[in-house]
């Protein structure tokens, strides 16, 4: 699955403690029948379980929520049973008791039952296109396929499925495997799909879509890839189905196994809760990730929607061929799709970098894993909320960086090698963590079975200590680790056991021969030798390594004057966040950050400058005050001049991509965080411009132009950008007009918009989006919190309660001591099961932020007065 948001399920009467089925029966085969009726919201259900009993017994016990049981019987060793039926709403499961003892052996089991076509985007549900035509899909990872048909339902439990849909004649029916038969009946304006009997698979990839559905069709190595929406929009499934044609080819290629499922399947959904969903041949998608205007969508939005496709497809083999034996390893699912989604894209499309994108992505989860409230990415669970609170930062991009160092510390191709062998061993299986570096171990011939589960069993990350020394023509490096938390006073007390197994690369400066020098570093300390005396030294050469580097102070000065010929762009990335790590620990002061910024003006990698940018954008949202706040914004009008002088306001013939997207973002901070007011007044001609023509707009840029004019913009522009939302003419339009709606400053806009969110005009998965957004903005922040406190009762049944741990989440931009004990009364008394930790961690970001503002703010308004007098000398 690929998140929006952090899933989670907080209606209590879903919660209970779920727990394991007791070991009795296993699948073989599901035959089952759906009919769904759109008018009464129900579908009637038959289902034929042909199981293998394990041990003599009178009882069966299946998963099973919000089922309504007609009948039910067992029959086993040619003899029918009817079986009585006991719920256990609470445990969401049921047990069918015989009075005759089944044996150990084939039995079949048979249910007649109704279930609900509910409006809570899990499950099997209903949702509406734009014209109000209903269609009903299914929603079923974690632990949802039990509210649409009685089963084992863990993933381990593997079974082949039949599946059959009996739906109006005007209605497609897709589902997992191919059409066998589709045929009239067996009431007048119906028609009954028999689909292939599937491969053996998770329940929870079981898929199935209902509705007056679209494609456009394709093929890749023979295998048949089908873009679907609903109706009037096959002009925008082109690129999904270009980039998923060219995925098909790479992961045949990069896997040695063919794609084992015979046809694929993608459609976009208008109601979704998660990004994407890689049910097994039918790849569910949110329908504004998969279906876009190729001409006019912003690249960030293509570079998305490639990347999910890829992220889908790669589920195929990692999660839908081989499964983790138990959701603790979710990591070998989500981990490894991430990990892989940038190989194919990277290949399709060099120009878009996004192999930097992954470094970023690497900081982005260190940072969720500096808090002492992270976890390991091995992870116990056994309630549903439990286990929903495992798809997060950790399980997705901890995980993938954790892999992405693996893999160069062995080398891709002995990696592939292993991974090849791990996915051919456990086809249409499950295997564990284990068997993943047993294997990795085995082909590559290092210890990937000591490196491994000193990242994946322990949580955190390590803090790597650089010295270096010139000792007679050699550089004597001195490292040592230790764990990594914001928390300065934790941190600086250094008391951590903590113990990583850490494949460090080395890196000299100003040597001839600049290649880098990889160890494992297993102690607390440990001294490595280099060949020569450079004038700086790296610590994480090739910026591959999932660990915090900290230097000396004089090194970074160092390096800092290097950056564009010493180091790759990766590198330049890497050190950013490192430094900036040193910084939230007060090991060295913001002020050398900023002059590492500095040494970046000239800087032309997007990748490169973005991760700059977005420090920039806290430092000036969270560190300076109200009276430092204008001599920042100069600094970083200055500071950004030589790039909008390079990139120019507007798009320059045959210019890059990457350059294009340079300029919004640039010209986004130079006017948000600068206040430049070339750059504000720009915003607004560009904004009056598109809002009076009718055609289409240029994606890239449209977000920075509405969201400057936006800050300032009265009524008559709301008022206008709400007209152009409700005639948006792709999915991707109308949430560029929803996040210019968000940005907007004047307090009566700020409200207008908030309850505009709980109106019939925003679909109920967009609400939460929006209160977010708002809460994340100086100006709305209180607004939006009072605003959610009021409405949370409405609020936290949003989407069958996924709206809840987002919020949770959101409060983690909240700045100061009295915000952090607002947000632990509130959630205090207003529990979210599946955000005990979310809400941990956002109380601590609270904390950390807090500290953070008072430790280096009056570090910052200081530099800013001399670098003032500076300036004017
Ligand atoms: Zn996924």
């Amino acid at each position: 699955m690929r998140q929006l948001v952090l899933l989670c399920v907080v209606l209590s009467s879903f919660l209970g403690f779920a727990q394991r089925l007791p070991e009795l029966a296993r699948p073989v085969n599901y035959n089952l029948t759906f009919a769904p009726d759109f008018e009464k919201n129900i579908f009637a259900g038959q289902e034929t379980i042909s199981i293998r009993v394990l041990k003599p017994t009178s009882e069966i016990v299946l998963n099973a929520a919000e089922i309504d049981f007609l009948s039910a019987s067992i029959m086993s060793a040619g003899i029918a049973q009817q079986a009585k039926v006991t719920l256990d709403k609470d445990k969401q499961m049921v047990t069918l008791v015989v009075e005759k003892t089944l044996a150990p052996g084939s039995a079949t089991i048979q249910v007649h039952y109704n279930g609900l076509l509910n409006d809570e985007l899990r499950g099997f549900y209903l949702g509406k296109d734009e014209q109000g035509r209903k269609y009903a899909v299914t929603q079923f990872e974690a632990t949802d396929a039990r509210r649409a048909f009685p089963s084992f339902d863990e993933p381990a439990y593997k079974a082949t499925f039949d599946i059959t849909v009996i739906a109006e004649r005007k209605h497609v029916a897709i589902s997992n495997a191919r059409v066998l038969s589709d045929k009239p009946g067996p009431a007048e304006g119906q028609h009954t799909v028999k689909f292939a009997t599937s491969a053996k698979m998770s329940s929870y990839l079981v898929a199935i879509a209902v509705g007056e559905f679209e494609a456009v069709e394709g093929e890749a190595d023979g295998i048949p890839i089908r873009i679907w929406g609903t109706p009037g929009k096959k002009q925008l499934d082109g690129f999904a189905l270009e980039s998923a044609k060219f995925f098909m080819h790479y992961y045949n290629h990069y896997f040695g196994i063919k794609y084992p499922f015979e046809k694929l399947d993608l459609i976009g959904l208008p109601d979704f809760s998660a990004g994407a969903m890689e049910n097994t041949g039918l790849i569910t998608f949110r329908e504004a990730l998969l279906l876009i205007d190729d001409k006019h969508a912003s690249i960030a939005l293509k570079r998305e929607v490639a990347d999910i496709v890829s992220h889908e497809m790669a589920h195929m083999w990692f999660g839908d061929l081989v499964t983790m034996q138990w959701w603790d390893d979710i990591w070998l699912n989500e981990g490894f799709a991430t990990w892989m989604s940038p190989k194919p894209v990277a290949a399709w499309k060099p120009e878009w970098h996004v192999e930097l994108e992954t470094v970023r992505d690497a900081i982005t989860s260190q940072g969720v894993d500096s808090l002492q409230n992270t976890r390991p990415i091995q992870q116990a669970a056994e309630t549903p909320a439990q286990i929903q609170e495992l798809f997060d930062g950790i399980a997705y991009g901890k995980a993938a960086a954790v892999l992405r160092m693996l893999e160069a510390y062995i080398g891709p191709e002995s990696f592939r090698s292993g991974v090849k062998q791990y996915l051919k061993q456990h086809s249409y299986g499950n295997a564990t963590a284990r068997d993943f570096w047993t294997t990795l171990a085995k082909v590559s011939g290092k210890p990937v079975d000591r490196v491994m589960p000193t990242f994946v069993q322990q949580a955190g990350l390590p803090f790597v200590a650089v010295r270096s020394e010139c000792n007679g023509g050699a550089t004597q490096v001195t490292l040592r680790q230790q764990r990594y938390l914001f928390d300065r006073e934790l941190f600086n007390r250094d008391e951590s056991k903590e113990l990583w197994r850490v494949p460090v690369c080395l890196k000299e400066g100003g040597t001839a021969g600049s290649g880098k020098t990889c160890r494992l570093l297993t102690e607390k300390e440990a001294r490595f030798d280099l060949p020569s005396c450079g004038n700086w030294t790296l610590a994480n050469a090739g910026a591959e390594g999932f660990y915090r580097s900290g230097y000396e102070a004089a090194n970074v000065r160092t390096i800092a004057e290097d950056l564009e010929k010493g180091l790759t762009p990766a590198e330049r990335i890497m050190l950013l966040g490192d430094v900036w790590a040193s910084v939230r620990v007060g090991r060295q002061p913001l002020t050398d950050y900023l002059a590492l910024a500095e040494g970046l003006q000239n800087e032309t990698s997007r990748p490169v400058m973005s991760e700059m940018l977005s420090q920039l954008e806290y430092i000036g949202h969270y560190l300076t005050s109200s009276q430092d706040q204008p001599q920042y914004a100069i600094w970083v009008r200055q500071l950004l001049a030589p790039s909008i002088r390079r990139l120019g306001f507007e798009p320059r013939p045959g210019e890059s991509e990457e350059d294009k997207q340079l300029r919004s973002r640039v010209l986004q901070v130079a006017g948000g965080t600068g206040l430049d007011p070339e750059v504000l007044a720009w915003a607004r001609k560009w904004t009056d411009r598109a809002l009076a023509s009718g055609g289409p707009l240029d994606n890239t840029i449209a977000e920075t132009a509405f969201s400057l004019a936006a800050r300032d913009g009265d009524s008559a522009l709301y008022d206008r950008v709400v007209e152009k939302q409700k005639q948006a003419k792709t999915p991707e339009d109308f949430y560029v007009y929803l996040g210019a709606l968000n940005s907007f400053t004047d307090p009566k806009l700020i409200e207008r918009n908030l309850n505009r969110a709980l109106s019939p005009d925003i679909r109920s998965q967009d609400a939460v989006g929006v209160i977010s957004d708002i809460m994340d903005i100086p100006a709305g922040g209180e607004l939006a919190w009072d605003f959610m406190k009021i409405h949370w009762d409405e609020v936290a049944k949003i989407s069958g309660g996924f709206a809840g741990a987002e919020l949770v989440n959101a409060t983690s931009t909240f700045c100061s001591a009295e915000q952090g004990e607002q947000v632990r009364d509130f959630f205090g008394a207003h529990k979210v099961p599946s955000a005990e930790r979310g809400l941990q961690q956002s109380l601590e970001r609270i904390q950390n932020c807090s500290d953070l503002k008072s430790q280096q703010g009056p570090r910052l308004a200081q530099w800013l007065t001399d670098r003032e007098v500076r300036v004017g000398q």
